[in-house]
C-alpha cells in the first residue's frame, strides 16, 4: 500500500508551481520533485555538447545522461552525472532552449519513466506541465495553477534579480510567452489542464495563501483515503 498520495501541480511558467510545491511538500513531509529541473538538466547537457537542435542529435546523447535529485540543507539539489547543476540549470541560456528540447518524444519518454519510478510509492508533490495528464493521470490530487502574464513576469524578474541575473522585463515577458506557446502547442504531452484538475488563479494570492489552499485539499484527500 502507498504511504501517501500523489499530488500533481501543473501550470505555465511563473504560475507559482515550484515555490508552492516545495512548501506544500515540507508541510506534508512529502518528497518534492521538480520535473522542470530534469528537462533543464538534459538541456544543459545538450548545450555543453554543442550539438544542433535536432531530435536525432538529442536522442543520441540521452544514454550518457544520469539525473539525480538529492535533498540537503539547501533543499532540493539536481545532479547531472554526479555534478551539482542546481544553479547552472537556471541560466537564461538553458531557459531559452528548454522548451524546444522538451518537445522531443525521446526526451519526454526518458524523463517520464524516471519520474514515474521516483513517485511510484506516493507521498510526493510533483510539479511540471504534464504530471496530471501524462506522468500520473491517476494522481489523487491534481492542481492547475494559473496567473496573469504581468504577475508571472513580475515574479520571474524578482527571482532572477535575487540570483544576480540582469535581464529586462520585456525580455522576461517574451521568454514566458514563447515558452508557454511551445509548451502548450507541442505534439507530445502539451501543457493542458487535466479534466479532473482543480484550477487555482494565484495572481492575487500570497504564497502562504496558495499553499494553505492546496494543503487543505490534500488533507481532505489523505483523510478520505484512510477511511
Ligand atoms: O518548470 P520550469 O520552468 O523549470 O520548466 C522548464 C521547461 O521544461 C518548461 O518550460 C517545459 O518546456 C519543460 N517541462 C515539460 N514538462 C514538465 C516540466 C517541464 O515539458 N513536466
Amino acid at each position: 500500500m502507498k504511504k501517501g498520495i500523489i499530488i500533481a501541480i501543473d501550470g505555465p511558467a511563473g504560475s507559482g508551481k515550484s515555490t508552492t510545491a516545495k512548501l506544500l511538500a515540507q508541510k506534508l513531509r512529502y518528497k518534492y520533485i521538480d520535473t522542470g529541473a530534469m528537462y533543464r538538466a538534459v538541456t544543459l547537457f545538450w548545450l555543453r555538447k554543442n550539438l544542433p537542435l535536432e531530435e536525432k542529435a538529442v536522442c543520441q546523447i540521452l544514454p550518457e545522461i544520469s539525473i539525480d535529485l538529492q535533498y540537503n540543507n539547501n533543499g532540493l539539489r539536481i545532479f547531472l552525472n554526479g555534478e551539482d547543476v542546481s544553479e547552472a540549470i537556471r541560466l537564461p541560456e538553458v531557459t531559452n532552449f528548454v522548451s524546444p528540447i522538451s518537445t522531443f518524444k525521446c526526451v519526454r519518454e526518458f524523463l517520464v519513466e524516471q519520474q514515474r519510478t521516483i513517485g511510484a510509492n506516493g507521498a510526493v508533490v510533483m510539479d511540471g506541465r504534464d504530471i496530471g495528464t501524462v506522468v500520473f493521470p491517476k494522481a489523487e490530487l491534481k492542481i492547475y495553477l494559473v496567473a496573469s502574464v504581468e504577475e508571472r513576469v513580475r515574479r520571474r524578474l524578482l527571482e532572477l534579480k535575487q540570483k544576480g541575473v540582469a535581464i529586462s522585463p520585456e525580455e522576461v515577458r517574451m521568454q514566458i510567452i514563447e515558452r508557454d506557446r511551445i509548451d502548450s502547442t507541442r505534439q507530445h504531452s502539451p501543457l493542458q489542464k487535466a479534466l479532473d484538475a482543480i484550477e487555482i488563479d494565484t495572481t492575487n494570492l500570497t504564497i502562504e495563501e496558495q499553499v494553505e489552499k492546496i494543503y487543505h485539499l490534500a488533507i481532505e484527500k489523505i483523510n478520505n483515503q484512510k477511511s
